[in-house]
């Protein structure tokens, strides 16, 4: 499947058409509504209607206030949000040998709950989908510089409509369309994931320094952005 360069030059409301128009219902947005996602979303509901497909990972230790998004973006666009849950048979016996909180005790158990929860789901979503769109923007981090707009990844296509982005484009956007927003951005949150593993940031820390705040190393990724060899691997607004 060869994909033309001419897609980085494609604005992001064309990226998302083409996205569409190119994939139908193979296609979807994987989301867990942060702002980056909520202007997708936005974008390809004007475009496609209820025939938009979103979907998110719910990892069972999701924050209140992202059930009240997906409520809020039900009704303003009026589509089914597509959950995908980790697998009893995967969860059981990780929580059973190292309790529920164990991303505290070390980045390898991190890293595992991160798999049970996160990887694994979205990979068994993909083989649905032949195309999905992720909020991934560039000048989020050193690891995300790299991202391009559309890329072919394990034989399906990745488009991230926002790639080229400013967080201030994000933020205009939102207030022109009246797009709806995560109630934690409120309380200071600037990234937003799984209730035990974010916080508020203070100003002028970096945008994801409220994930996972405790490991002082590494990249803050869940894994589905990323491979080991850090090559860009998958990925959604996680
Ligand atoms: Fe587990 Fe935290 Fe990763 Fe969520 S973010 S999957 S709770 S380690």
């Amino acid at each position: 499947m060869g994909l033309s360069l001419e897609l980085e030059n494609f604005p992001a409301a064309e990226l998302v058409h083409w996205a569409h128009s190119t994939y139908g219902s193979d296609f979807a947005i994987a989301t867990s509504f942060q702002k980056e996602g909520m202007v997708i979303v936005d974008l390809a509901c004007r475009i496609a209607g209820s025939a938009c497909r979103v979907f998110t990972l719910d990892t069972g230790r999701l924050p209140e206030e992202t059930y009240q998004m997906m409520e809020t973006v039900r009704e303003r666009y009026g589509i089914a949000i597509e959950t995908v849950a980790p697998l009893p048979e995967d969860l059981q016996p990780m929580v059973a040998s190292h309790g529920p909180n164990l991303f505290y005790e070390s980045p390898e158990l991190r890293g595992l709950c991160c798999e049970v929860r996160k990887v694994r789901p979205l990979e068994r979503k993909l083989r649905e989908l032949k195309a999905w769109a992720a909020g991934l923007r560039r000048e989020q981090s050193d690891t995300r510089a790299a991202i391009r707009k559309a890329e072919e990844i394990e034989g399906r296509v990745r488009v991230c409509p926002l790639a080229d982005w400013s967080s201030a484009q994000v933020e205009r956007y939102i207030h022109e369309n009246r797009v709806p927003v995560h109630p934690l951005y409120a309380r200071g949150y600037a990234s937003i994931g799984c209730g035990p593993c974010t916080r508020a940031i203070q100003p002028g820390e970096d945008e994801r320094a409220g994930r996972w705040w405790w490991e002082q190393q590494g990249r803050k990724e869940c894994g589905i952005h990323f491979a080991a060899n850090g090559m860009v691997e998958r990925g959604r607004d996680a």
